[in-house]
């Protein structure tokens, strides 16, 4: 049997006396979606800093296909093979859209891509084939974008600027992207557009799988193989969004809301 592709295993991390995340357990398989759901608070965007490396667990352990991360820093664990998102958005607002997603190369090149940008004179090779390859994510992403890659990041609607962090996070051909909230400040076209979005980049990657932390219920309806909830730190439950709505356990992390 192969590993799965992420598993988590008792994880979890006190902060003084707040254990915000206390013993997660959670299998992700490859090329699949799921949700992570729960009140403001659970300890949903802390999952992801141990995940990435952000945070150190204080308990129990990541596997990234069969391989332990656990406590490994955020840049080897970003170069293993895990990409994100975060909950507030982190473009670079006076560089391109292009220079956008060629810093998520950064960590999979060789001579190292923010050397090139920053250094041009030194690595103009290195920087064309870069480029070249963030130009295809990029149109794999969106034609627009595309488009518009000489234009600063800064200038993008909310949605364009969420479209464009999951092109950066693509850039470093990871094998999992995590997304925090990537919904949030977006009407309900544009979050139909982000749904197609993860679906094209889920077909366009065979293998790649996303662990989404998401506040809008019709996305995680819809999108997801399976939903977790988590509160209070802990895993309440997991499985199809169908049957968790309906446990008591769930209704009420959210009506103690
Ligand atoms: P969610 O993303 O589910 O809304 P968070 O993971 O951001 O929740 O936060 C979970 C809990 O952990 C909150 O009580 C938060 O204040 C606390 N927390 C998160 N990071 C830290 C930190 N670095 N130091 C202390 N407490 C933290
Ligand atoms: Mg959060």
């Amino acid at each position: 049997m192969t590993a799965p592709l992420l598993q988590l295993s008792g994880l979890g991390i006190r902060f003084g006396g707040l254990v915000a995340v206390d013993g997660v357990d959670l299998t992700v398989a490859p090329s699949t979606i799921t949700c992570i759901i729960g009140p403001n608070g659970a300890g949903k965007s802390t999952l992801f800093n141990l995940v990435t490396g952000i945070y150190r667990p204080t308990a129990g352990s990541v596997a990234l296909a069969g391989e332990d991360i656990t406590g490994l820093p955020a840049h080897r664990i970003a170069t293993r093979g895990i990409a994100r998102t975060f909950q507030s958005s982190r473009l670079f607002e006076d560089l391109s859209i292009l220079d956008n997603v060629i810093i998520g190369m950064h960590g999979r090149s060789r001579t190292g891509v923010l050397t090139a940008l920053l250094r041009p004179k030194r690595s103009r090779r290195e920087l064309g084939a870069c480029a070249d390859q963030a130009e295809t994510i990029l149109r794999g992403i969106s034609e627009e974008l595309h488009a518009r890659r000489y234009e600063p990041a800064g200038i993008l609607p909310q949605a364009d600027r969420r479209r464009l962090e999951i092109a950066r996070a693509l850039a470093s051909r990871p094998r999992l992207i995590l997304l925090d909230e990537p919904s949030s400040g977006m009407d309900d076209r544009d979050t139909a557009a982000l749904m197609a979005d993860i679906r094209r980049v889920m077909a366009d990657n065979p293998g790649l799988s996303f662990l989404i932390i998401e506040h809008d219920m019709r996305l995680v309806a819809e999108l997801p193989d399976s939903v977790v909830v988590i509160d209070y730190g802990k895993k309440i439950a997991e499985g199809a969004f169908a049957e968790v709505r309906q446990l008591p356990r769930v209704q009420q992390a959210y009506l103690g809301q």
